[in-house]
């Protein structure tokens, strides 16, 4: 397993990012969901022009669920995922955005809504969690890779196993500090609150579950 650097320019610019850019921690959230929202309008909108591709609402979903005894949250979404190449491309190169190059290729024709264009959103994640993994099966493969980064140092990518496709993102929350208190960031209400306050207008369902005291 060889860890991949990130390119200089990108190390700078993910610690400005992880220290700087948001003033609010909490977005960490509303920018992980608007990634599985739009990871699901890319089935959705291939479903339009391909018939060979479902699109049964009822499975397709975004999942949050927090473990207070294990420290994670996880959020999971039933979307296109990602073949290894995309996560490398698209978690592995900072301001990349595979949404707006899906946007591109797709202009000419209506039916997506999608939110990404950046390429810097998914890495608010290290605001809260001090390791991040990503398990992804991409629609139309067996396969399922593994994406995992402690932050600005860079990441690895190794086979894994995913019954399912789409994409299941754990966050290690971080541990308290005397000035910043991580925890809430497992608790329900807390994370109710959030998906209210930014992630209204989402059109897939977003389940809960929280486990431990
Ligand atoms: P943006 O959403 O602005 O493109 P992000 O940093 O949030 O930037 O995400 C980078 C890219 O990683 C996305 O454009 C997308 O290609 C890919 N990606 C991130 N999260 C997911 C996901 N849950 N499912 C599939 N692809 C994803
Ligand atoms: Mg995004």
């Amino acid at each position: 397993m060889v860890k991949q650097e990130f390119k200089a320019e990108s190390k700078r610019l993910l610690e400005m990012m992880i220290n700087s850019i948001y003033t609010q921690r909490e977005i960490f959230l509303r920018e992980l969901i608007s990634n599985a929202s739009d990871a699901i309008d890319k089935i959705y909108y291939k479903a339009l022009t391909d018939e060979s591709i479902a699109f049964n609402a009822a499975d397709y979903y975004v999942k949050i669920t927090a473990n207070k005894e294990g420290r994670t949250l996880t959020i999971a979404d039933t979307g296109i995922g990602m073949t290894q190449e995309d996560l490398e491309n698209n978690l592995g190169i900072i301001a990349k955005s595979g949404s707006l190059a899906f946007k591109k290729e797709n202009e000419s024709k209506d039916g997506h809504n999608i939110i990404g264009q950046f390429g810097v959103g998914f890495y608010a994640a290290f605001m809260v969690a001090d390791r991040v993994t990503v398990t992804s099966r991409a629609l139309g493969s067996a396969e399922a890779f593994k994406w995992e980064s402690e932050g600005a140092d860079g990441y690895t990518i190794v086979p894994a196993e995913k019954a399912a496709v789409g994409t299941e993102i754990v966050l290690h929350i971080k541990p308290n500090t005397e000035d910043d208190n991580y925890d809430e960031f497992l608790e329900e209400y807390r994370l109710r609150s959030i998906i209210k306050k930014y992630s209204d207008f989402i059109r897939y369902p977003i389940k809960m579950d929280v486990t431990g005291q």
